[in-house]
């Protein structure tokens, strides 16, 4: 032991023992350190890849709430405004019915990829649902103007989809809603209220922006009161049909008769398709209502015939009847059962709708094309149709917008399309039918293009089908009258 004690080497054998336990013990630091590293670096990654939507890489909306608080708050200390803007893409359903899931899922990855682009890198932007992205800007109005604009220019171009079958360029359009904090909204319901703005659009027709009003509240108040009455409209018997006559700019005999829905409400009084039409096709009812049309027009048309009265019905087809497979089956049964013969029957379906292109919409216009039925396009000159795609329609007519109609006297650019329209209508043996005509000048200019028929208050405002009766009497017997309408006139068949 004293040997032990007393030997030189025991310091320096401490001395190493004491070394190797800090190395062990630094390496151990080391180790515990690196792990927590990577910890964080994989929680980090894993978080990030908790935030991004999968398909577009955007924020996925928790992370968007999120970095919305942040930047709140941030906007507070600095007293900044902030804005978001809540965009949806139009028309993404037909994309995603004509050219399949995967091409829809093209589509949303490239314009989530133009957005950041357009917006710069530091942009706070999410995939929200669907077809719905969100984007924070850091500003007031004109900020999230200059942005929503931005957004409007990233979908402009066209993108190429492919799918299985064919590749196709496609323009698409977005309905931009804009709130602004603390101006529109407080934190809580920004969001909600962007929204809000972006649905106000789509209920205008979509491809356009708006800011928050809120007025917009208010009307969606209303329109959910509208919503709730509705309802049980049919079964109450609430609805009811007018018809605005078609007249051949020639002869000024009458042609057809267009039917015109209203409904008449216990409170509201006589309320337009204006304010009911989009809320009804938005809660999958405008097929119920649209049977409703076809089986009462043609009743009507049966009891005009019955009376020696045999012109043309037209009906107004909204698109979620024309998307319906049973549709030209439930019309063929409706004109056997009134008598009314397929080439007599005439249905407007308006030229976005004409334009989806979608499997379902061009199965149904080759059934209509078999049973002999005209198809209208309406609203004429709002779309983009190329001579190509009219020719696959079985069209017979094209009704020139009102807004081209109202503008013929004072604009060149509005004779210009009428003009033109009316040669190419002409070109693919179609009749012009211009609608909203109200001025003896609209009248004779239309006439000189060479318009085929006319209608609009200048002739006849929609009425009941009793007085339809009545009028045309009265005007038939009037010297002076502006034109010699004939309910008594047969128009040629247009097969
Ligand atoms: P539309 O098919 O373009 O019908 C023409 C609209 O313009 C009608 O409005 C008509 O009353 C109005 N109008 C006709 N001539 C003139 C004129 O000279 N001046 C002016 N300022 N207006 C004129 P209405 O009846 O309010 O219908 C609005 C729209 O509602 C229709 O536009 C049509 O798209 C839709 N609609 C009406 N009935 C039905 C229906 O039964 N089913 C479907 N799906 N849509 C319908
Ligand atoms: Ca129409
Ligand atoms: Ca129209």
């Amino acid at each position: 032991m004293e040997f032990i004690r007393s030997s030189p080497l025991v310091p320096w054998l401490l001395l190493f023992l004491a070394a190797g336990l800090a190395a062990v013990v630094v390496y151990l630091l080391w180790r515990w350190q690196r792990t927590a590293m990577r910890l964080a670096e994989v929680s980090r990654e894993l978080a990030q890849a908790y935030a991004r939507d999968s398909l577009t890489g955007l924020l996925t909306p928790r992370q968007f709430e999120r970095e919305l608080d942040h930047a709140v708050l941030h906007g507070d200390f600095e007293g900044q405004a902030v804005c978001v803007l809540y965009t949806d893409v139009d028309h993404f359903r037909s994309t995603n019915e004509a050219f399949g899931k995967q091409a829809g899922d093209q589509v949303l990855q490239e314009l989530a990829k133009r957005i950041q682009t357009r917006l710069g890198s530091g942009i706070i932007a999410a995939r929200m649902v669907g077809n719905e992205f969100a984007v924070i800007v850091r500003g007031g109005l004109e900020t999230g103007r200059h942005a929503a604009a931005l957004v409007t220019a990233a979908c402009a171009a066209p993108i190429l989809v492919q799918s299985k079958a064919k590749s196709q360029s496609l323009i698409f359009t977005c309905s931009i809603g804009l709130a602004a904090y603390p101006e529109h909204a407080e934190r809580r319901n920004l969001v909600e209220r962007a929204a809000m703005a972006m649905r106000s659009v789509k209920l205008a027709g979509g491809d356009g922006f708006a800011e928050y009003d809120p007025l917009l509240a208010q009307a969606r108040r209303d329109s959910a009161s509208l919503m709730h009455d509705l309802r049980g409209a049919l079964e109450r018997q609430e609805f009811q049909l007018y018809y605005q006559p078609k007249i051949d700019a020639r002869s000024l005999q009458v042609t057809s008769a267009e039917a015109l829905i209203r409904w008449r409400h216990p409170k509201r009084g006589l309320v337009g398709p204006d304010k009911f039409i989009s809320l009804a096709e938005r809660y999958g009812m405008m097929q119920s209502i649209g049977r409703w049309v076809i089986e009462q027009a043609c009743l009507q048309a049966q009891i005009w015939r019955e009376q020696g009265l045999s012109m043309r019905i037209a009906v107004n087809i909204s698109g979620q009847q024309l998307r319906r497979d049973d549709f030209a089956e439930h019309l063929h049964s409706v004109l056997v059962q009134t008598g009314t013969p397929a080439a007599r029957f005439t249905c407007e379906i308006t030229e976005s709708v004409a334009l989806e292109n979608t499997a379902a919409t061009m199965l149904t216009f080759e059934k209509l094309r078999a049973m002999g039925v005209h198809v209208s396009i309406d609203d004429f000159g709002t779309g983009h149709s190329s001579l190509a795609t009219l020719r696959k329609l079985p069209a017979a007519e094209l009704k020139i917008d009102r807004a081209f109609v109202i503008d013929l006297e004072s604009s060149e650019h509005a004779q210009f399309i009428a003009n033109s329209v009316v040669r190419m209508a002409h070109a693919l043996d179609m009749r012009v039918v211009a609608e909203g005509v109200e001025t003896r000048d609209q009248r004779d200019l239309l006439v000189a293009m060479g318009c085929d028929e006319l209608q609009g208050y200048l002739f006849a405002k929609p009425m009941r089908a009793k007085e339809l009766g009545v009028w045309a009497a009265r005007e038939h017997e009037k010297a002076e009258a502006l034109f010699r309408p004939s309910l008594y006139f047969e128009s040629d068949p247009l097969a």
